[in-house]
């Protein structure tokens, strides 16, 4: 995505050494970013690949999650936003992936996911996993919350789902993620209509039900 202003904030994270995860890193992950207005996905924190590469979602996990998004005709970078909550990988003492604290969350997110957030302004977030959840709703279990959307305080609508490496492990939950990306698509469809409604006073309301695909709107 050209764009000085996220360039610029790009720039300044990747040279972030703000706490101490910057001494379990490889390198920062900052994310990858689709077209503004649009789609942004967030997961938790690097991984070990993800540390490697410099990319969020890649192994296992980034196939599966790249699979469902072509499932409903989207392909990440072009179309949509990939971030984390925490930009560098937080590791155990004998260096495998550790699951972040809420303090951790609070601290980067707060620091970089909201100022990629305001640049970005998307029109739908999906959580990817409980830990993503957390740090939008501090309380919430995921398990009460999948398969849902919900208003979040700062005007965006928020979607939830599992983290594909849960799918990987529990592959008789396959059918109901197809259900929740079906249901990605249908909120979004949603929300870029009534955007496009809204910034176009001459547009007729009854070109609603039109079927249209995801990237006509991009
Ligand atoms: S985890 Fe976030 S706040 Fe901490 S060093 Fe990395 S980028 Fe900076």
């Amino acid at each position: 995505m050209a764009n000085d202003e996220i360039a610029k904030l790009t720039e300044d994270i990747i040279i972030c050494e703000a706490c101490y995860l910057k001494d379990s890193r490889t390198q920062v992950v900052p994310g990858l970013y689709g077209p503004k207005n649009g789609l942004c996905i967030i997961g938790e924190a690097p991984g070990y690949y993800e540390d490697k590469q410099g990319i969020p979602f890649v192994g296992r996990s980034g196939k599966l999650l790249d699979n469902m998004l072509s499932g409903i005709g989207l392909e990440r970078e072009k179309d949509l936003s990939i971030l984390n909550v925490i930009k560098c990988r937080p590791t155990t003492a004998d260096n495998n992936n550790r699951t972040p604290t809420n303090s951790e969350l609070k601290f980067c997110g707060e620091r970089w996911l909201f100022k990629q957030l305001k640049l970005l302004s998307p029109k739908l977030i999906v959580t990817i996993g409980s830990i993503a959840l957390r740090f939008f709703i501090p309380s919430a279990a995921v398990t009460k919350y999948v398969g849902k959307s919900y208003d979040t305080d700062f005007g965006i609508k928020l979607y939830v789902t599992y983290h594909p490496a849960y799918i990987l492990r529990n592959y008789n939950l396959m059918d109901l993620y197809n259900e929740h990306f079906e249901g990605i698509k249908s909120l979004y469809l949603n929300l870029l209509n009534q955007n496009k409604i809204t910034s176009d006073n001459k547009r007729s309301t009854k070109g609603q039900g039109e079927q249209k695909s995801l990237t006509d709107f991009l």
